[in-house]
């Protein structure tokens, strides 16, 4: 999709980049009210990228007034569906012809591997655009069959302002995953990224003015959670808010809710999910790649990653010895400016202390540690600045360790052995989350069964992490209470209004 550059250009890129530190409030850059910054710290080299802006209640309040207005004036929401669905199409065009640039300061930013970005995030981040502005002129209200006396109309109508706040891990993908839909759905919108990732979403906001968005209908605020995003999340002037992150912040956002003025709350919530793996797996090498990757890609940051692998006794040893012999083939750690990296560091060295005490504590608990090896801790020797955690893979797991019942957002999987289909299921939904789950087996039948008795909004058989636009994606349990992605997520952010006219 891009020219291809070496290393060298991506460093001497680095080297001359230009980073827009304000928050993007009404169309333009500002500084923080209060004038205050934090430090936006390249988790691979621990070195200083930038200082930002960093937003706080007066910010909020600001952000939100210049969505009202937005909403209020219909500058946005009145727009014919098709002029959104063009300004969102050259949005794209946009975010596109800017890719390079916005991969870059996505790889600073957070340390995922600049081939992932421009592979992944970025087309995924068009595809997400593009599928929303395409959805804009579908949607459909009803006449309903009533009395003679009376036509009922049902209509879907916009909200207002509706609040965005996401994490660190695809800091542009989750954030569009919420922008795409509830722009499309004709609200206003302020997003508050994650302060461990901020260089992106104000960059993001920008190019949607550039395209033609009116000002003031995307506002982007950085700064932390619980300053901007618990004043944004407080705001009576926030109709929903929509949240990707940890359950626990999820729970409070709720509260905050509950505080002001009952605000609808979408939450997309943390994950542990399993992967079963029966005696049958009609491709048994295929089926290890994909659970190594399951669990190793971005570093194991990842909401719905395949961190427990339920594995039949019969093939469990043979599993395990190809999973260690695939996992170091695999993935290659180093400099994620380097398009040959395969595998950066976790985000900060505040997550990667917090992913290691996990690590410590699964051994403590009797987890055997079958990765790292000398050899796949090697490399990682060479950054010694960065936040690299080596890939990790524990047998002899029980379903009582911190290992499988925590999520530890980190390249650290744990194996567990079962003998019956019924205990695998059991152990699979011993979990407070239900995200994601996957079935590998050569039977239907199974498949079938299986998918029906594991709890979790998405499950995948003889496959893990598939999808595409037409896929709602969230969890049950703790894991979330809505959906991203499909018409479901458009119709998410907007209500219903029935109207019935007397014409007797
Ligand atoms: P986090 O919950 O720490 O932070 C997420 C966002 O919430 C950040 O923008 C943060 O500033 C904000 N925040 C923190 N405290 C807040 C408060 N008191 N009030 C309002 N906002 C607050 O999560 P993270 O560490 O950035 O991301 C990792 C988590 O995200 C993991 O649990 C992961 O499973 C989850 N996640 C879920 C999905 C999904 O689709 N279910 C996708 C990606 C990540």
């Amino acid at each position: 999709m891009t020219a291809a550059l070496t290393h060298q250009d991506w460093l001497a890129l680095a080297g001359k980049i230009d980073i827009a530190t304000g928050l993007f409030i009404d169309g333009a850059y500002r500084p923080a009210v209060a004038g205050e910054t934090f430090d936006c710290v390249n988790p691979a080299t621990g070195e200083l990228i930038a200082v930002m802006a960093k937003g706080q209640a007066a910010d909020i309040d600001a952000a939100v007034a210049s969505g009202l207005a937005a909403w209020r004036d219909g500058r946005w929401a009145k727009l014919a569906p098709r002029q959104r669905a063009d300004i969102l199409q050259k949005w794209a065009d946009r975010i596109e012809a800017y890719q390079n640039e916005l991969a870059l300061l996505e790889t600073l930013d957070m340390g995922k591997p600049i081939s992932d970005v421009l592979n992944i995030d970025l087309p995924e981040v068009l595809k997400t655009i593009r599928y929303f502005a395409e959805c804009i002129d579908k949607i459909e209200g009803a006449v309903t069959h009533t009395d003679p006396s009376a036509i009922h109309l049902i209509t879907h109508e916009p909200m207002g302002v509706v609040a965005a706040i996401t994490p660190w891990n695809y800091p542009m993908l989750m954030s569009v995953w919420k922008l795409a839909p509830i722009l499309a759905a004709g609200n206003c919108v302020v997003l508050k990224p994650s302060e461990q990732a901020p260089l992106t979403c104000t960059r993001l906001a920008q190019l949607f003015v550039d395209a033609g968005g009116p000002a003031g209908v995307f506002n982007v605020v950085n700064g932390f959670g619980a300053q901007a995003g618990k004043a944004l999340a407080l705001h009576m002037d926030v109709a929903k808010i929509t949240f990707t992150g940890s359950t626990a912040v999820g729970k409070l956002l709720m509260g905050y809710a509950g505080q002001s003025n009952m605000k609808r709350v979408a939450l997309e919530t943390g994950g542990k999910s399993p992967q079963i793996f029966m005696p049958d797996l009609y491709d048994f090498d295929a089926a290890v790649d994909r659970a190594v990757g399951g669990i190793f890609d971005n570093a194991g940051q990842v909401c719905n990653a395949g961190s427990r692998l339920l594995v039949h006794r019969s093939i469990h040893d043979r599993f395990v010895a190809r999973f260690v012999e695939r996992a170091q083939a695999m993935y290659r750690p180093g400099d994620p400016l380097d398009p040959a990296t395969t595998m950066g560091p976790v985000a900060s060295q505040a997550h990667r202390q917090g992913v290691m005490t996990k690590v410590q504590l699964a051994c403590e608990q009797g987890a055997t540690m079958v990765l790292p090896t000398p050899d796949t801790q090697r490399p990682l020797a060479v950054h010694q600045g960065g936040a690299f955690v080596p890939l990790t893979l524990f047998t002899h797991c029980t379903n009582t360790m911190s290992i499988v019942q925590e999520e530890t957002f980190g390249p650290v999987a744990s194996v567990q052995v079962f003998d019956t289909e019924a205990e695998a299921i059991a152990l699979a939904n011993d979990s407070i989350y239900g995200l994601a789950a996957s079935v590998w087996t050569s039977d239907l039948k199974t498949a079938h069964r299986m998918v029906a008795a594991l709890e979790a909004g998405v499950v995948w058989v003889n496959c893990f992490g598939d999808g595409d636009m037409t896929q709602p994606f969230g969890g049950y349990k703790q894991s979330g209470n809505s959906r991203d992605k499909h018409m479901d997520s458009l119709l998410s952010y907007m209500q219903t209004k029935s109207a019935w006219f007397y014409i007797g």
